[in-house]
């Protein structure tokens, strides 16, 4: 299948420093369809107008494209339209949470939890809401496998934490956190609990509601989407509980000289002109995704036990991570070069992989590592990718000897 899927990603048509391109790096950003890029252009094309402000047919357009498109994305979570609010991706979405709910429900003396686990992005805001409100930040540690020590966050639990913020799948080593059984305990103790689904969206099917997560953030670009688009998603009951955190056009019901009223939700939170266009494109993305074959998961799942098992066959090479559920990601170090030397050599090589701390610094520490090459995989990575990872690797590997 992969064959006749990769041709609709014009990207990877083309070829680096004279070699097809392997792009391993989806998990930073996964490559587009032409049906997503078609959509964009034919939006700027033909039907370019703002939303919900003109009376006339092209604005109606806009605005009815751009109301379907969040109602297709967020049925495709499992929720409805008035559900999602509209944001530039995970790292926004987070920051809306932190200022616009957390710091009017967050106290002193409160603890908050999140995992050893989690980008930056689901990390910094929370620390950053401890220093404004005088709450205390309690991290689930991490156990080598890169699995989260279940057994510690039971204990957390007994203290009660306001909130808990957990990713679905790590962006550093593709463990799939326990979400059912963790999202449960929290809520036994009484905790809101906010899921970064970043590295979730593109590889497993996902229903929000029967995660029973209050929060559940994504972003577009890494499902095959456009960049600057993403979203929040919420139950209206909690949506309410939010103070707007921007002010100004699109967000307002009556304004006066002397004071405003807010627009009933999810609009009181997208201030300002939307991205338009970016909606529109992610809603063909999920339409890309939903038309794959069925067994495209089981594919994907196939390909990282390939890739794993051909890493594995390297005696320079280290895995780091190696949890029971892990999807798309694969992080690992050469025991005998510098991972940036090494990423040098595979780019030479057309090979496009992430090195680095991956916005986990606090993980690397913990594991122990300065720094990783991350190959991440999409639905359109194939076993040729894989081997031309490896090729370049053994290329590196005997060029430094
Ligand atoms: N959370 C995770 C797990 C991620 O992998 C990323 C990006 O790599 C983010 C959050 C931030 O996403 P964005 O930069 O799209 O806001």
């Amino acid at each position: 299948m992969n064959n006749r899927v990769r041709q609709q990603f014009p990207a990877l048509q083309q070829r680096i420093n004279g070699q097809p391109l392997c792009y391993l790096d989806s998990a930073a950003t996964a490559q587009k369809p032409m049906s997503v890029i078609t959509a964009v252009q034919q939006f700027y094309r033909r039907e370019n107008a703002n939303v919900h402000r003109a009376g006339y047919q092209l604005a109606a357009i806009a605005t009815d494209k751009f109301e379907s498109a969040r109602a297709q994305v967020a049925a495709f979570f499992g929720m409805a339209a008035n559900e999602l609010v509209w944001t530039k991706g995970c790292t926004e979405s987070i920051n809306l949470v932190a200022h616009s709910w957390a710091l009017g429900h967050i106290c002193a003396h409160d603890r908050m939890l999140v995992s050893g686990l989690e980008h930056h992005a689901n990390l910094v805001p929370w620390q950053q809401v401890c220093k404004a409100t005088g709450a205390h930040l309690d991290i689930i540690p991490v156990q080598d496998s890169g699995e989260l020590d279940l057994n510690a966050y039971q204990e957390l639990l007994q203290h009660k934490p306001k909130l808990v913020a957990i990713s679905h799948v790590s962006n550093a080593l593709g463990t799939v956190n326990p979400l059912h059984t963790m999202i449960s305990q929290a809520k036994a103790v009484g905790a809101i609990v906010l899921v970064d689904g970043a590295q979730a969206a593109a590889h497993l099917a996902i229903d929000v509601p029967a995660l029973g997560a209050d929060f559940y953030v994504f972003s577009g670009h890494k499902m095959y989407g456009p960049t600057g688009i993403g979203g929040l998603l919420a139950k209206p009951c909690m949506l309410e509980q939010f103070e707007p955190w921007q002010t100004g056009g699109e967000m307002v019901e009556t304004v006066s000289y002397q004071e405003a009223t807010w627009a009933p939700l999810p609009y009181r939170l997208e201030a300002g002109t939307p991205n338009i266009a970016g909606a529109i494109g992610l809603a063909k993305a999920t339409e890309f995704m939903t038309q794959l074959s069925s067994d495209w998961r089981q594919q994907e799942s196939d390909l990282l036990a390939y890739l794993r098992f051909k890493l594995s066959q390297l005696p320079y090479i280290q895995l780091i991570g190696n949890a029971a559920q892990q999807v798309a990601v694969q992080s690992f170090v050469s025991v005998t070069m510098h991972a940036q030397d090494v990423a040098q050599y595979l780019d030479q090589s057309g090979v496009a992989v992430r090195v680095g701390k991956h916005c986990a610094h606090p993980l690397l520490d913990a594991l122990g590592v300065d720094a990783t090459l991350r190959a991440s995989l999409a639905c359109y990575s194939t076993e040729q990718d894989v081997d031309q990872l490896i090729a370049a690797l053994e290329f590196a590997h005997t060029a430094e000897a």
